[in-house]
């Protein structure tokens, strides 16, 4: 659907459906832009209430909720996939702009589904079968190594199982899942692509991921991602295939494994702004919430080059500490040249929650490391 002209100027209602980091941040970008912002929620107190014009308490996941929330608006987004998609169909038939599409959602959501789109239209990802509970699981043992992930409902790790031997097949999920090929990684990257509603894409440089083991959350991110350019190409022919497969607007963040060949296969995409893109708000000319606004309100694709390469830092919960939130060492964190602090206003830390993120912009890569190590072990949130 082509956004009509009269719209370009006039004040537009947006809603977005959560009211996590993500959302906060896109709200901080709607400043510069006439939009009536609205936010669907059920805590109050979430990063998101306190920018948004119109906190909305209720359930994302709720039919009725969405449906009441998207009637008075003229698009919506998401900033998690676990929204109640029904009410979004309904919303769209009605003529609400919905970024992204519910059918891409669906798509989404679910990695059963996910994993055979990428199979239908021929995008590299690991191989993999459908194991629908434990019991077909256990039949599984020629295809280990392997990783079990559940259909629906996981997220940051959890519903993501390593069945390396057969000892582990007990560890799998007795629930509909995906049983995939074990990769030897090489490199984890990830690749943003916005697509607006003319079907024009642009491109971030793909930024590359480092894991805590342990958390199996974000650790650092460093953009632009250390890949020739052979493999440079292979990954942004791979994302503008995920992306244009779709066939919707919207934002996308393409996560993928180089393999130690140096195939570059997809692991998943979030249609939706993302952890790996927080770095374009300082980084980039364009930021991955600028871009998002664009796209929604029909203006052109903003300019996705890096200012300066940079890392981001993920600020996270420390172990053992759960309650009021007590950021140590922020000061000196605060010190460092072209360090970029965002604290995500959450009242309460536990172990591995995000609580915040620090990009740290310098031409020169051993001064991005050092001062992100700095970064790491000098902020801790404690309680
Ligand atoms: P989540 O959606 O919970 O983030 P992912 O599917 O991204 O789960 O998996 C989490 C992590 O597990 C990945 O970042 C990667 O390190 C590892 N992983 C996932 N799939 C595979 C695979 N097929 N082979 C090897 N490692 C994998």
């Amino acid at each position: 659907m082509q956004i009509p002209i009269s719209y370009l100027c006039a004040m537009q209602k947006i809603g977005i459906l959560g009211g996590g980091q993500l959302g906060r941040m896109l709200l901080q970008a709607a400043a510069n832009y006439p939009v009536e912002t609205f936010v669907l929620e059920n805590d109050p107190e979430c990063p998101a209430a306190h920018l948004c014009r119109h906190f909305v308490k209720g359930d994302i996941k709720n039919f009725d909720d969405v449906y009441a929330f998207g009637k008075q608006l003229d698009a919506i987004t998401i900033e998690i996939e676990n929204v109640n998609v029904e009410a979004l169909e309904k919303l769209e038939t009605e003529g609400v702009r919905i970024y992204p599409k519910p059918s891409v959602l669906k798509t989404i959501k679910n990695k059963i589904l996910q994993k055979e789109y990428y199979r239908t239209h021929q995008i590299p990802s690991p191989e993999f079968i459908v194991t629908p509970d434990a019991a077909a699981l256990k039949e599984q043992l020629a295809f280990l190594p392997a990783v079990h992930k559940l259909g629906e409902g996981g997220y940051d790790g959890r519903g993501v199982q390593l069945i390396k031997k057969e000892e582990d097949l007990s560890k799998g999920f007795d629930a509909p899942s995906v049983l995939e090929k074990m990769v030897d990684i090489r490199k984890e990257i990830a690749q943003m692509v916005a697509i607006n509603d003319k079907g024009e894409t642009a491109l971030y440089p793909p930024v590359e991921m480092l894991f805590d083991p342990q958390l199996n959350l974000l650790d650092y991110q460093l953009c632009p991602a250390e890949i020739d350019e052979r493999t440079l190409w292979k990954v942004e022919a791979i994302a503008l295939s995920v992306v244009r497969n779709f066939k919707s607007p919207g934002i996308f963040a393409i996560e993928m494994f180089i393999d130690k060949n140096g195939d570059v296969l997809v692991n998943e995409t979030a249609p939706r702004v993302h952890n790996s893109g927080h770095h374009t708000i300082e980084a980039h000319y364009s930021s991955q919430f600028d871009m998002l606004w664009r796209v929604i309100l029909g203006y052109p694709l903003g300019n996705t080059e890096a200012i300066l390469p940079s890392i981001m830092v993920n600020v996270i919960g420390a172990d053992k500490y759960s309650g009021n939130a007590i950021y140590e060492g922020l000061e000196e964190v605060l010190k460092i040249e072209n360090a970029f602090v965002h604290l995500y206003g959450k009242k309460q830390t536990k172990p591995g929650r995000k609580m915040g993120h620090v990009t740290i912009l310098s031409k020169d890569k051993q001064d991005l490391l050092y001062q992100s190590n700095k970064v790491k072990h000098g902020l801790i949130v404690k309680a």
